[in-house]
């Protein structure tokens, strides 16, 4: 057995019980006040897991992929100003040290974001946990679930969780899944925290061999595999998310140990194939060679070859 088939034996912690969802009920009012550094909210997506979702993009990463196609999520702003001048439109303003954006003049054109020297933007913005309640409940008619994504979303865990559990003691939300999308670098610790409140998570796998993770995130990826157990323990682990960057990304060249740990996983676990492109991308990785659909074909085929089941692919590629 190897040692990434030997990750998804048991870590010995507590299944959620009925005692957790009293103790979130009565802790929701509390987490009501947390906040979270907002940089999007999409009131509609059906491509960030199952049916129709609102899906709230928290600022913030750890990670720092050469790939990412959203840079400007990576940071916190400082409030440093550069942008300010920028603005064809006055949407940002300098104010007592810190940039206000007014929304209602942004044309939306990206300058701001295109000299950022910290990897951040101007248009965050903050929201309390009963603040975004009300954005969900203005959707509500038109969604079956949220999904929390970033950045890395679980930066902001106490978020999170109190936005989750809010969800999950009010009469009118909590018929709705609530999801996140994450790079895994959650400890198990952590997890535990969120795992009662949590319907469902979608895990990156963005390399298969630590070096290669290392040179393209920049972080070891041992958490990632652990979180994947805890997950598959729990029966929370909804997809695992495979970037394909061909020449870049090791998953064809390590085929034969990519399988055999998928086939350990839960069958129903979607194994999602993702084309990498050039979209968003500022570093070197624009220079990379884009995924084709031919590419993931026959990385889709290989692991098809291999008994790895329920594999996704892109249906556009751009
Ligand atoms: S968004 Fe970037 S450039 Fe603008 S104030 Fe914040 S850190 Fe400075
Ligand atoms: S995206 Fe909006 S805030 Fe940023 S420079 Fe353009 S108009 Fe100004």
């Amino acid at each position: 057995m190897s040692e990434r088939q030997k990750t998804l034996q048991s870590h010995n912690l507590r299944i959620p019980d009925a005692e957790d969802s009293i103790a979130a009920t009565s802790t929701a009012t509390r987490l009501n006040v947390r906040t979270a550094t907002v940089s999007k909210i999409l009131n509609f997506s059906c491509v960030d897991g199952p049916g129709n979702r609102l899906v709230i993009f928290l600022q913030g990463c750890n990670y720092q992929c050469k790939s990412c196609h959203n840079p400007q999520t990576i940071d916190m702003c400082n409030h440093c100003g550069d942008c300010v001048e920028t603005c064809p439109t006055n949407a940002l303003t300098l104010i007592s040290s810190k940039v206000i954006w007014d929304a209602s003049l942004c044309s939306h054109c990206d300058n701001c974001l295109a000299v950022c020297p910290k990897q951040s933007s101007p248009k965050t913005q903050q929201y309390t946990v009963a603040e975004m309640l009300d954005v969900i409940r203005n959707n509500l008619f038109f969604i079956s679930g949220i999904t929390v994504t970033g950045g890395e979303a679980t930066l902001q865990l106490g978020f999170i969780k109190g936005l989750f559990s809010a969800i999950k003691s009010s009469s009118d939300l909590q018929h709705l899944t609530c999801m996140i999308d994450s790079n895994g670098s959650l400890r198990t610790t952590s997890w535990a925290k969120l795992l009662p409140f949590t319907d469902g998570v979608m895990i990156d796998l963005k390399a298969w061999q630590e070096e290669t993770h290392l040179w393209l995130t920049g972080r070891q990826h041992h958490r990632v595999f652990q979180s994947i157990e805890l997950l598959v323990q729990h029966n929370k682990l909804y997809e695992v998310r495979l970037l394909h960057i061909p020449g870049k990304t090791d998953f064809d060249a390590e085929v034969d140990e990519l399988a055999s740990y998928l086939t350990q996983l839960p069958k129903d676990t979607r194994i999602k194939l993702n084309a990498f492109q050039h979209h968003g991308v500022t570093s070197e990785a624009l220079t990379w060679e884009t995924c084709q659909e031919s590419d993931i074909t026959h990385l889709a085929n290989q692991l098809t070859e291999r008994d790895v089941t329920n594999i996704v692919v892109p249906s556009v590629y751009l």
